[in-house]
């Protein structure tokens, strides 16, 4: 039996990785699930998997889970310190899937046993990626991608020389505003961004998708994940969200990763790699679907782009800055204190703020990745609070 623990496993992507291994629980020794507020949901995961650990992030949900766990069996823990020890416990495999940059300690926890890590959470290579994969490597431990875009590129590369990658390109959709024009988008309200063309994700995901923040944090992610420079990695607008990313070798051939929008089948390369096995997702029929359009990113409707290009170019702690301000700048807009469009522009001043002060060649470490995340957090909302 394969020991796994689910780190988010309350949200979008942790469901889905509960539905795949509730498919067959034989296979499956659960050791830790973790999530937010839902205790009561947690709690049911916890008694249906049989998990060892049931942790909440937040101290004040700990008696709700206590009381929905008592006589289970299932330890119970609460905070961000219980989730890390959490995540030490010893497991084959570990579902990164909490969402945010509170996604990394965990995450590098869990690397620490060598083992393997399913990496959805991009925060953590946005804001500390070196770092994280240099960890990996210490520990002999695997990072897999979870992220669509990321597990097609990875899958697109199996049995290649990757000396022969001259480009990736990384689909998006376009998010809720793709048809919107430009100039209104400074109108748009919480719901509007919080609707989905084409996936059913979390909250915050699905608003980072409509300001292509997301997307943002996915072509930083794909410098960190793959190694390749900025002018290598390109972005496309594809409304059908049905080819997940292509790679681009030297002899001109380009190789597409297609699949139905069900995160399932990430999550399930991921579960199996390096297997393939059946997996409960849609199969295309490409005559009903016709055809796939493309167009281009427009770097001027979607300044989130521009600031992930100077991210990559500037490298040393930006990504940590740029995903601490992204998130400041999220939860305002969430808050309804700031409107659609601010989101990028305190992402950019935190960056132009702060960006002097950390020097670009600043020594990445877990320390110093906290102690600028907190900076940029506070930089940012001071910003917001200024107006
Ligand atoms: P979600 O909001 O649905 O779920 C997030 C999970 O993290 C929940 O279990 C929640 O309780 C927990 N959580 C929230 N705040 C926390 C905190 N401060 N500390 C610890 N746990 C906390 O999010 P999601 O859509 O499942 O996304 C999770 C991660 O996967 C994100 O990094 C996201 O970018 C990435 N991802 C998601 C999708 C998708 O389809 N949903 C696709 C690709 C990548
Ligand atoms: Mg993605």
């Amino acid at each position: 039996m394969r020991k796994v623990s689910i780190f988010g496993a309350t949200g979008s992507i942790g469901e889905n990785t509960v539905d795949l291994i509730s498919r067959n629980p034989s296979e499956y020794d659960v050791v830790a699930l973790s999530g937010g507020r839902n205790v009561a949901r947690l709690a049911e995961q916890a008694i249906a998997l049989k998990a060892d650990v049931a942790v909440t992030a937040f101290e004040e949900c700990f008696a709700d889970l206590k009381a929905a766990l008592v006589g289970s069996g299932v330890d119970v823990a609460a905070g961000p310190d219980a989730i890390a020890q959490a995540a030490e416990r010893p497991a084959d495999w570990v579902m990164s899937a909490i969402v945010g940059a509170a996604g990394l300690v965990p995450g590098l926890t869990a690397l620490k046993q060598g083992k393997t890590l399913a990496l959805a959470n991009k925060e953590s290579l946005v804001t500390a990626g070196p770092m994280l994969l240099a960890e990996a490597k210490a520990h002999g431990a695997t990072v897999l991608p979870v992220d669509s875009e990321h597990s097609a590129v990875f899958q697109a590369l199996v049995g290649e020389d990757t000396t022969a990658v001259e480009r990736i390109i990384i689909t998006a959709s376009g998010g809720a505003f793709r048809d919107w024009d430009a100039k209104d988008l400074h109108k748009a309200t919480l719901e509007d961004a919080c609707t989905h063309p084409n996936w059913d994700m979390g909250q915050r995901i699905t608003i980072d998708s409509a300001s292509l923040f997301n997307k943002a944090m996915e072509l930083i992610e794909t410098k960190e994940f793959f190694g390749v420079l900025s002018d290598q990695i390109e972005t496309v607008i594809h409304p059908e969200s049905l080819i997940h990313a292509l790679v681009g070798f030297n002899d001109g051939a380009l190789m597409a990763h297609l699949g139905p929008p069900d995160m399932r089948h990430a999550i399930g390369y991921a579960l199996h790699w390096p297997d393939r096995t059946h997996l409960p997702v849609d199969r295309l029929d490409l005559t009903q679907i016709g055809s796939l359009n493309f167009r281009p990113a427009d770097p001027e409707r979607y300044p989130a782009l521009r600031l992930a290009r100077e991210v990559m170019e500037a490298g040393g702690m930006a990504g940590t800055i740029f995903t601490a301000a992204k998130e400041a700048a999220l939860d305002a807009f969430i808050a309804r204190q700031i409107g659609f469009t601010h989101m990028a522009d305190i992402v950019d001043a935190t960056l132009s703020t702060l960006s002097g002060e950390i020097a670009a060649s600043e020594q990445l470490t877990l320390d110093s990745v906290l102690a600028v995340d907190h900076l940029a957090r506070k930089t940012a909302q001071a910003i917001i609070a200024a107006g």
